[in-house]
């Protein structure tokens, strides 16, 4: 993620989670600062526990479940280390994916 003032680099710098045990996805309150400027914004984001099902350079698509138990597909916006989703991908595993304003900023 780019600061859209400067260009800089942005970091996640608070993370606590929202409690909501109806949710299928844990939230989190977020706030998003730069580390050059005084850009700063708060986000809600949430995790997904699934598994790197396909990936190009600007989108992920990660098999998850729904509360129900059905699988779900989702696509994302992703900034992931290419290598990182390639291995991902081939092992099958299932991870936590941090997804920030509909992007995927982070595996955990
Ligand atoms: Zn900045």
């Amino acid at each position: 993620m780019k600061c859209p003032k400067c260009k800089g680099k942005l970091v996640l710098v608070q993370v606590e989670p929202i409690n909501d045990a109806e949710n299928a996805y844990v939230p989190y309150d977020t706030i998003i600062e730069c580390t050059s400027c005084s850009f700063k914004i708060r986000a809600e984001s949430f995790t997904i526990l699934g598994s790197v099902k396909d990936f190009d350079m600007n989108q992920v698509e990660i098999g998850s479940w729904s509360p129900s138990g059905s699988r779900v597909l989702s696509k994302y916006e992703h900034i992931i280390d290419y290598d990182l989703l390639k291995s991902l991908k081939d092992s099958a595993e299932l991870v936590e994916f941090l997804v920030v304003d509909d992007q995927v900023v982070q595996v955990i």
